[in-house]
């Protein structure tokens, strides 16, 4: 009966680390998947997780089930770390938070909610957006449609193309918003860019879904980086947000993440809990004990707390710094072409605006390997392999 299956098309992003690894080039370079490595190029585990761990281990908590909506003091970690832990939104119990497999399984929820309680809404996606976002949808069956962002002309955000799709959006529709570190761009609309789509979303009754992957690995900063879901929360909106620890704790396999609901009232938040719960149930049961634990420990002491604050600042730093390298590589060896944009965007990525064809030249004949969309994870780039990735870059791009 399945011997008609297809196959499936690889992951456009997953696919490159299966490329990468069959690769036997010595000097070969993985800059597809957005992980972070350390400048000897391997993962990293936090000081602080470890820490936690230990604590744990300790502390001999036991395997038994969480409850649906996931572990208290991480939910309660995760809306903190969100709003502030003084919000007024989470003293007036219109918060509503459960615990998913992930930043994907977050939007994963939050699809399956869209699909079964808004049906015929239509979400908006930003163009280009992380790929996923469209299985995710797509696979929940809830009709989407692309919105401009990127302007290749400026290599800066399309904000009047924006504006002008979401206007033109059916009022109601659910506008998926990366809350910073738009990937793959790298580019984010300004403090005022913001209050203007929060205006307009307000206008036409949109529903903002803020994907949230990147809270303080964008600036080093929990707070900066949570300013545009604040700010739609402050102006009155109804928000939905998909948290992720995969980034900001590098807990990329423990599969932890968030779906926070800010609701108009704290009745609403009961029955969307409730409701959330059953989509849940159905998918998982009950979510994976020990990251969220990990979660827990780190943000609810204060000592672990700073030092995980120091510690996200540091690989901020590393990435802004190889940004900083790179740049000033590309612009000695082709100083006729504006590479202001590696430093300009924020985040893993960038953009580089390059060809599938250039792409190809970077892979094949440079074993760069990167996703065909021309994105870069600077995550994965040290210092030592910047000069042969300029020399990679400007190879391409002058060919
Ligand atoms: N959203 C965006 C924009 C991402 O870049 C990622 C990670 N690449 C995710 C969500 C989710 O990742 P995870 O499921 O590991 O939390």
């Amino acid at each position: 009966r399945l011997s008609g299956v297809e196959m499936a098309p690889p992951d456009p992003i997953l696919g490159v680390s299966e490329a990468f690894k069959r690769s036997s080039d010595p000097n070969k370079l993985n800059l597809g998947v957005g992980a972070y490595r350390t400048e000897e190029l391997q993962p990293l585990v936090l000081d602080v997780v470890k820490k936690a761990e230990a604590k744990m281990l300790a502390a001999g908590y036991n395997k038994e089930y969480l409850p649906i909506e996931g572990l208290d003091s991480f939910r309660k970690a995760t809306v903190d770390l969100l709003l502030g832990a003084d919000h007024p939104a989470i003293k007036q119990d219109r918060v509503v938070c459960i615990q998913a497999l992930s930043g994907t399984g977050a939007l994963r929820v939050g699809a399956a909610f869209i699909g079964k309680f808004m049906p015929g809404t239509k979400v908006f996606i930003s163009n280009p957006t992380w790929g996923n976002h469209m299985n995710i949808f797509g696979d929940e069956r809830v009709e989407w449609a692309k919105y401009r962002y990127f302007d290749p002309e400026t290599v800066g955000l399309d904000f009047a193309g924006m504006t002008a799709d979401l206007e033109a959006a059916p009022d109601g529709s659910v506008v998926l918003l990366h809350g910073c570190a738009h990937n793959p761009t790298g580019v984010d609309p300004t403090p005022e860019q913001w209050k203007a789509i929060a205006e307009l979303c307000k206008r036409k009754g949109h529903l903002p879904f803020f994907d949230v992957a990147y809270q303080g690995f964008a600036t080093g900063d929990l707070d900066k980086d949570a300013f545009a879901p604040r700010l739609f929360v402050d102006s009155g909106l109804e928000v939905v947000v998909a948290q992720s620890y995969s980034k900001n704790l590098g807990l990329y396999g423990e599969r932890v993440g968030a779906l926070n609901l800010v609701l108009a009232d704290a009745e609403s938040a009961k029955r969307v809990l409730s409701q959330l719960k059953r989509i849940a149930r159905a998918l998982w049961s009950n979510p994976p004990t020990h990251g969220a634990r990990i979660a827990a420990e780190v943000v609810g002491d204060p000592a672990m707390f700073e030092e995980w604050k120091g510690e996200m600042a540091g690989m901020a730093g590393r990435i802004a710094k190889v940004r900083g390298e790179l740049r000033a590589a590309l612009e000695a060896r082709c100083p006729e072409k504006d590479w202001s944009f590696v430093t300009k965007q924020i985040g893993m990525f960038s953009y580089t605006g390059m060809s599938p064809k250039q792409v190809d030249n970077m892979t094949n004949k440079h074993a760069v390997f990167m996703t065909r969309d021309g994105r870069i994870s600077l995550a994965g780039l040290s210092s030592a392999k910047v000069a042969a990735l300029a020399d990679g870059i400007v190879d391409s791009v002058r060919n």
